[in-house]
């Protein structure tokens, strides 16, 4: 069975002659599990996106734009931080043997380089006359995303000792830990003195 989401985008109205363009808005409405482990998308808000697809010889070329916003903390001093991505990806869906019958007209020079079913990227295929925008999108947002956000490039961090944040902290802000073993010497020392 085949799970239907949102992102599956119906090529039932697109034109198969080589170059029809067609461009839509969708807006999808973010489900759980769209992040990495430090920044994701906030489940429950909505994400606008303009979706081009051209109808090429071997499938359909499908573009996504959009703006959305990944959240998270900066890993130097755990503020909370947007980090906003832009969407601009574009990925060829290809025709399956098994969807060519949908096609109208195949043109015949093309015969020869017809590809095995099995050779096809199994996330970029046309299946049921409708594509996945899941795998362009999770590639889009999180491809080049990194894995090391910060509030600012300068972020100093947190005391490792009591947590505070440096930017926080007085001047000078330190622990003295003092060795047991020296701080009973100490004392008797005063002892002699006193
Ligand atoms: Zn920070
Ligand atoms: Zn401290």
């Amino acid at each position: 069975m085949t799970e239907k989401t949102d992102l599956r985008l119906s090529l039932r109205d697109q034109p198969r002659r080589t170059g029809s363009r067609t461009e839509r808005e969708v807006t999808w409405q973010v489900p759980e599990g769209w992040g990495t482990h430090v920044l994701a998308l906030t489940p429950g808000t909505t994400l606008p996106l303009t979706v081009a697809v051209t109808s090429v010889d071997e499938g359909v070329y499908v573009e996504v734009q959009g703006n959305a916003e990944l959240a998270g903390e900066c890993v130097r001093c755990l503020d909370p931080i947007t980090v906003p991505v832009e969407i601009n990806a574009g990925e060829l869906y290809m025709q399956t043997a098994s969807s060519n019958r949908s096609r109208t007209r195949k043109s015949d020079e093309r015969e020869d380089v017809e590809v095995e079913g099995d050779q096809l990227d199994p996330d970029y295929l046309i299946e049921q006359d409708s594509v996945d925008l899941e795998p362009l999108l999770r590639d889009a947002l999180f491809g080049d995303v990194t894995l090391q956000p910060l509030c600012s490039e300068d972020c100093e961090g947190m005391c490792e000792h009591c947590g505070i944040r440096w930017r926080d902290a007085e001047p000078g802000h330190s622990h003295e830990f003092i060795d047991p073993r020296f701080a009973s010497l100490q004392s008797l020392l005063d002892e002699d003195n006193g």
